[in-house]
């Protein structure tokens, strides 16, 4: 094709592994989010991924448009793949009560929560928590990247991350953490203790639930990370233990009562699961989803990437971000 894959990237001494992690990109959008998602790859080619050329998959629930399609694949020569969701992995099951799941609803929108009266909201909360990892494109992939349309990536990434996850025994990385929205999720605590009880196996060593509890489990202090954004290991959600914890939060049905989000059931099954040091704060990626963005901390990062993001607008210790506390958990 004419192209020649540099072995460095141009402002940094990295060299370009010949070494590739079995990776991809994963973005779930609209045939509406068409100008957002070019955006977004557009940055993450930019920044990273001409010299990685590591594939990409879109699903949505029902087929991309021609245009879609088109507009997507003239970004980049990396493999792209299209694919469809299928019903059941998608729409509210038929077990769901519909009318109590239409109450939870009427509450949440009195009560003035954030897609609160939203069915494909919660559509897409429960796809992302038990769903995107067993499409049939998605399987022959262990790691993901996941992207948003309308998402920015402010800095070069001068390595390669899913390497670095795979070299370092990660299983889940992030850039934000904060609180979750208590009146979407007010029985999902008591189900994850319910959970633990029945399957105390699965609780890993050396865990992370100081940094979701600050009383050994008894509450959640609502911290999670913002899944907007992850980089992981697709085996962990594929397991023993995340299969029987997704299909115990199912069946309570709760992505429907309620309105619990992908963000703090990824969070709380990674934080539980695994060593604490199996998660990966990337402090070096610079990202952004409205209204929040994390910028590398460290000047020489921030400068050999190039950032294009403010340092001090970076989210890290806003109020609402949970950082101190991953802090105090890693003892930082
Ligand atoms: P927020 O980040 O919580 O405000 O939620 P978003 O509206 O950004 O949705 C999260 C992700 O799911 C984005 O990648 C959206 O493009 C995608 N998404 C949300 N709702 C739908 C839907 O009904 N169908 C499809 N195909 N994608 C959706
Ligand atoms: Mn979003």
């Amino acid at each position: 094709e004419g192209y020649v894959r540099p072995t460095t990237t141009p402002n940094a001494t990295h060299f370009i592994s010949d070494k590739r992690a079995n990776a991809t990109f994963v973005i779930l959008a609209r045939n509406t989010d068409i100008d957002g998602t070019v955006r977004s790859i557009r940055e993450m080619e930019d920044r990273f991924n001409k010299y990685y050329k590591y594939p990409y998959v879109l699903l949505n629930e029902v087929p991309f448009t021609e245009d879609f399609k088109r507009r997507v694949s003239v970004l980049t020569d990396a493999h792209i793949d299209f694919g469809t969701i299928s019903h059941d992995d998608w729409f509210q099951p038929a077990w769901i009560d519909e009318q109590k799941a239409k109450e939870g609803r009427e509450k949440l929108v009195a009560d003035k929560v954030i897609y609160g009266g939203s069915v494909s909201y919660r559509n897409m909360c429960r796809f992302n928590s038990g769903f995107f990892f067993k499409q049939p494109l998605m399987e022959k992939y262990r790691w993901y990247w996941r992207i948003e349309p309308d998402v920015h990536f402010h800095c070069d990434l001068n390595f390669d991350p899913f390497l670095y996850m795979e070299e370092n025994n990660k299983v889940y990385g992030f850039t934000i953490t904060m609180y979750e929205f208590e009146k979407t999720i007010p029985t999902l605590w008591a189900s994850v203790k319910e959970f633990i009880k029945l399957h105390p196996e699965f609780v890993s060593p050396d865990n992370a639930m100081a940094f979701m509890s600050e009383n050994g489990g008894d509450s959640y202090n609502l911290c999670h990370f913002w899944s907007n954004f992850e980089i992981a290991d697709m085996n962990f959600w594929r397991g023993p233990a995340y299969t029987a914890f997704f299909d115990f939060l199912d069946q309570k049905g709760g992505f429907y009562y309620e309105r619990w989000g992908d963000a703090p059931v990824h969070s709380i099954a990674a934080a539980l699961f695994n060593r604490k040091d199996q998660i990966h704060f990337f402090d070096v990626v610079g990202y952004e989803h409205n209204p929040y963005v994390h910028c590398p901390r460290d000047d020489q990062q921030w400068k050999a990437g190039r950032c294009t993001c403010d340092q001090k607008r970076s989210f890290d210790y806003d109020g609402y971000s949970c950082m101190s506390k991953w802090d105090r958990l890693i003892g930082r």
